[in-house]
């Protein structure tokens, strides 16, 4: 598990605080995922591209206009940052985007099969099944509009042949959508690998809690 360490208090600390726990909690390895906060006043916080998360600090950090124009730090931002600018320009109640390659749950990317949502928590926190977009190429600009068509009404997305994005009102919302929905694609597919028939949620029950999850969304 990741070192618990003292609360974020800025939206760039909450960043890093996010990037540090995505690679702690395995749902990274080496430089790959990048994580974006929304700051105050509109412009947006990026982790760079190239850069380990054990000893990035927070003079790593870029931060962007939504356009994409680095208006502050030294490095280049992450090579995903259409990605995140098309999710955070289209959503504006969203104020984070977090991107792995979390292993379990880009299984079910390569398969291009949506993540189902059996298990309770997962559509009070992600609005229901977990979506396949469809294959755009990494880093391009028809990546970040297809992943932000999905993001409408879920708190993640997964990208064929890729991996994961998942979104929330701050890294931390973020990373815990990111760290639910791998758990839920263990969870499937070890339950296929025994041979069991997996049932799903009863409608009723799948229809108030997405209400639940656009409420949360709305009013984080
Ligand atoms: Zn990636």
């Amino acid at each position: 598990m990741a070192e618990t360490g003292p609360s974020p208090t800025t939206t760039r600390e909450a960043v890093l605080d996010a990037a540090r726990k995505m690679l702690g909690s395995g749902l990274v390895e080496g430089t790959a995922g990048n994580v974006s906060g929304r700051l105050p006043g509109g412009l947006v916080c990026l982790t760079p591209s190239s850069v380990a998360y054990d000893t990035m600090t927070l003079d790593d950090l870029v931060v962007v206009d939504l356009d994409g124009t680095v208006v502050e730090g030294h490095r280049s931002p992450t090579t995903e940052r259409d990605l995140h600018l098309a999710v955070l320009r289209r959503h504006p109640e969203l104020g984070a985007v977090i991107h792995t390659h979390a292993v379990h749950a880009t299984m079910f990317a390569l398969a291009h099969e949506p993540i189902p949502a059996v298990i309770e928590e997962v559509v009070v926190y992600v609005g229901g099944d977990v979506p396949c977009c469809e294959y755009r190429g990494t880093g391009t600009a028809d990546l970040g509009a297809e992943v932000a068509a999905h993001l409408h009404d879920r708190g993640a997305a997964l990208l064929a042949n890729h991996g994961l994005v998942t979104c929330g009102a701050t890294p931390d919302k973020a990373l815990h959508i990111a760290a639910l929905v791998e758990r839920t694609a263990q969870i499937v597919w070890g339950a296929r690998a025994m041979g069991a028939t997996i049932h799903p949620l009863p409608e009723r029950v799948n229809a108030d809690m997405a209400g639940v999850y656009r409420y949360l969304r709305d009013n984080p």
